[in-house]
């Protein structure tokens, strides 16, 4: 498998003209350097790279004449607003141009004058979709997930040979920040009767976002050797569910309305190759679990799996106001994930289906053993049934105001840590 490579872009003693990419607590050191688009005073879209609480406008660092070779045309396709014509380049291109930033940003570049002219403060910008995603399909990656939201409690047995998903809606994907509305829709009152009104059960669902890069044409599959070629990149992203929608509507065809109804991304994608320090093995399984041969590959095997913290915190408006601190209500990692992300693209294509560049994989709900890992509220309720306090309030699932945000974090002894931002959202009051 054509994984991309530790190199000197990681180096943990790299150190940026930009100060504030210094700072150990920072989600963008000049090791991360993630892609996004942003719009400033002039409201225009563009892609940027993020480094400390600054933006690298990319387009103007290329008119500027700070890129040549492939760097300058990995910036070239990252100069319109949207960043699918880099994705259908992939990783190469992507990594000439993380090394020529990586070199523009570090102390002592003889460009830092030219390229601090093509620096924006964070702060002033507003965030965009980073692409247009043309689909978007939602994985199941977690077996400790499923077994709870299972009504048998138990896997059923094609877990362990299909990495299950389900096309999800493209349309209704929105960038952090984005309020939700509570959704109406049809499910049984206490009663039985079976009512149209607003959703009693809003629940968030906590996954890491994957972009795909090149893709492939209708009818031919990507082998899991070179799937990795293909990922793009990673971020947060919240698969808000209507649980009482959902459950009423989910046999015997699967999420309809109650996954539609909006999901939420931050808006750094983080390359692949930033988190080379942060790959792992994939999960061991046990010998009657094998997955089947054109799931397996060695390298995917050996390091297909990603170490990345991820969290999600809960305030509720009442705690807002107070200035109390958001509540951790999930504290998980994706190497919870039964399947790497190259099994999803090569699961995702085998049939032949083509995947196209900017397309959005959810790896679904990254749940672990450990209650605390839990990561939707119909797993820490138990369905509803129990009380959990956010703040000394009970809730069992979002109640109008309530906000939650995920934040992401990839660290390892010797490499500089690296996050993800924040995918943020807030609950408004149903329309009538
Ligand atoms: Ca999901």
């Amino acid at each position: 498998m054509s994984l991309v490579e530790i190199n000197d872009t990681h180096d943990p003693d790299r150190r940026s003209w930009v100060a504030t990419a210094n700072e150990p607590d920072t989600d963008f050191p000049i090791q991360n350097l993630p892609l996004g688009v942003f719009s400033s005073g002039a409201g225009v879209a563009r892609c940027g790279i993020a480094i400390g609480d600054c933006i690298l406008d990319i387009s103007a660092a290329n008119s500027a004449g700070l890129f040549s070779g492939p760097a300058k045309d990995a910036a070239i396709a990252a100069s319109g607003s949207q960043l699918n014509s880099l994705f259908a380049l992939g990783n190469e291109a992507a990594s000439a141009l993380r090394k020529a930033v990586a070199d523009l940003l570090t102390q002592g570049s003889k460009d830092e004058q030219a390229a601090n002219a093509c620096l924006v403060m964070a702060a002033d910008c507003e965030m965009l979709l980073p692409a247009k995603i043309g689909s978007f399909t939602d994985f199941l990656c977690s077996d400790e997930h499923s077994k709870r939201m299972s009504p048998t409690g138990n896997l059923r047995q094609h877990y362990h040979s299909v990495p299950i998903a389900y096309h999800s809606r493209a349309t209704t994907v929105r960038i952090s920040g984005t309020p939700l509305r509570r959704p109406n829709g049809q499910y049984p009152g206490p009663d039985g009767e079976v009512t149209f009104g607003s959703e009693p059960a809003q629940d968030f669902e906590l996954e890491l976002g994957i972009f795909v890069g090149p893709g492939n044409d209708l009818g031919e599959p990507i082998g899991i050797e070179t799937a990795a070629d293909h990922l793009f990149g990673y971020g947060l992203l919240n698969d808000w569910s209507a649980r009482a929608i959902q459950f009423w509507e989910g046999q015997p065809l699967g999420p309809f309305l109650g996954k539609s109804l909006m999901t939420t991304i931050s808006p750094w994608i983080v390359t692949a190759e930033a988190l080379a320090p942060f790959r792992m093995p994939a999960r061991s399984r046990d010998p009657d679990a094998v997955p089947p041969a054109h799931l397996l590959d060695d390298d995917d095997q050996a390091n297909g799996g990603l170490d990345i913290d991820l969290f999600a915190y809960w305030t509720t408006e009442s705690m807002r106001e107070n200035g109390a601190e958001p509540v951790t209500i999930t504290r998980t990692n994706f190497r919870a994930s039964y399947w790497t992300p190259a099994q999803m693209v090569a699961h995702h294509t085998s049939n032949g289906c083509n995947l196209e560049p900017g397309d959005l994989f959810g790896s679904g709900t990254v749940s672990g053993v450990e209650r605390s890992s839990w990561a939707c509220l119909a797993e820490l309720s138990e369905k509803g049934t129990a009380d959990i306090s956010v703040g000394g309030e009970p809730r069992r699932y979002l109640e109008d105001g309530d906000e939650i945000t995920f934040r992401g974090r990839a660290t390892r002894d010797g490499f500089a840590s690296i996050g993800f931002g924040e995918c943020s959202g807030r609950i408004l009051p149903a329309s009538r």
